[in-house]
């Protein structure tokens, strides 16, 4: 029987559900569908990448198009309200970003980053060349 309290579950259904976004599912789920085999949230890599690929030597991350400031994105654009707040976290959050892959970089790690946006159009398609992992983006529409 489950003998958790009701706010012990609904602490615990908070941190499923901030690891286990959609965008980072469906992009778990093309790579199971591709026969990748892939760690999770690995915690001994600088900013503990989301995915990660051992056997390819490469991590991924999945980007929150808003959260992390995605280019000339519809999904990134700032609220009317605060702007200069959130203007200046999505900054910093970029910045932070930058650095994590700079440091993967540096211990040999080949690094990607999702978008979200594309990952709900289903875009990416995963391929192994010369040892690391890389991906395609399907055309809109396809
Ligand atoms: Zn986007």
């Amino acid at each position: 029987m489950d003998n958790k309290t009701k706010e012990q579950r609904s602490q615990n259904m908070a941190a499923v559900k901030a690891k286990n976004t959609k965008p980072e599912l469906l992009v778990r789920k093309t790579l199971s569908c591709q026969g990748l085999r892939y760690r999770l949230n690995v915690k001994n890599l600088p900013g503990s990448p989301d995915i990660v690929l051992t056997k390819y030597k490469t991590v991924i991350f999945i980007n929150g198009c808003f959260w992390h400031g995605h280019n000339k994105c519809k999904k990134a654009i700032l609220p009317k309200t605060n702007t200069d707040f959130w203007k200046k976290k999505i900054e910093t959050t970029k910045i932070r970003d930058k650095k994590r892959i700079k440091e993967l970089k540096n211990l040999g790690w080949h690094c990607l980053v999702c978008w979200e946006c594309a990952i709900l159009h289903n875009r990416y398609i995963f391929y192994i060349d010369n040892g690391y992992l890389y991906y395609s983006i399907r055309k809109k529409g396809f």
